[in-house]
């Protein structure tokens, strides 16, 4: 585990071409990792390479946080040389962290820039959370199962991740006292994109959900403007059921 508090002069391995390294963290905080075994520095380069950066994936805030969250601190112990291939792999309770380009693509379609206050629905292991933490201003996420809630949460802290706000109840109904937001993650799959996200986007955000049925989805992004929404299909997807009053039942 990392066991420094987060170091604003901590300088991550340089992982990428120079062009997508000038552009300084926007906000969030930086996981300083001079203390792991240089294993899976290597093994995070090659997978921006190979798994991301070689599928399209161009922004360079985006490459630079999946080049900077240790990803193999978010499963289980049994499953660290796993952590950066290119599958998703379980979590426990049933679930699963996605397969590192598809948190990839996600995060790039909310068009983050550092100032923004993100949902994501669907904390699970907290790895596309701490993706977000790291070029956000502010995350909030919501669990709905208490197990993977509380280990998480744990693990945020003990990351030093600040600007990560976790919520124990059904992301279904989004989290209106802190509404609206600038940009909403679905990281799990339901029939219809459930009405209440879309009241809580703040007009010119963008929320990014799978739809369709248990087996296979679309993954749809939205766009909210004066007036009204434009969705956009990026392609079939795979995740696990989003359950709730605006998902499966339980
Ligand atoms: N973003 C996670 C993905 C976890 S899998 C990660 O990076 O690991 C999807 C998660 O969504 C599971 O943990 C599941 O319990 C949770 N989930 C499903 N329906 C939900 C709901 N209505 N509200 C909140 N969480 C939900």
């Amino acid at each position: 585990m990392i066991k420094k508090p987060a170091d604003s002069t901590c300088v991550c391995p340089a992982v990428l071409p120079s062009n997508v390294l000038t552009k300084p963290m926007v906000a969030g905080m930086t996981v300083c990792m001079k203390e792991e075994p240089k294993k899976y520095g290597h093994w995070r380069r090659e997978m921006v390479e190979n798994q991301i950066l070689s599928r399209g994936v161009r922004d360079p805030d985006v490459l630079k946080a999946m080049a900077t969250v240790p990803r193999h601190l978010f499963v289980s112990e049994a499953l660290v040389d796993s952590a950066y291939g290119d599958f998703p792999l379980p979590i426990g309770e049933g679930q699963t962290i996605s397969q590192p380009y598809i948190i990839a693509e996600m995060t790039q379609a909310l068009e983050l820039k550092g100032h923004e206050r993100v949902l994501e629905i669907g904390t699970g292991s907290g790895y596309q959370a701490a993706i977000l933490a790291q070029i956000a201003y502010k995350v909030y996420t919501i669990e709905r199962n208490n197990t993977l809630f509380l280990q998480t949460r744990k693990l945020f802290d003990s990351l030093k991740y600040h600007n990560i706000v976790t919520r124990y109840s059904d992301g279904t109904q989004g989290w209106k006292a802190e509404s609206p937001f600038d940009a909403i993650i679905v990281t799990a799959g339901g029939q219809q994109i459930p009405p209440p996200l879309v009241d809580q986007l703040a007009v010119g955000g963008r929320l990014v959900i799978p739809v369709g049925g248990h087996m296979s989805q679309e993954l749809i992004k939205l766009e909210k403007t004066e007036d009204g929404v434009r969705t956009y299909n990026l392609g079939g997807c795979r995740f696990v059921k989003l359950i709730g009053q605006h998902g499966w039942d339980g």
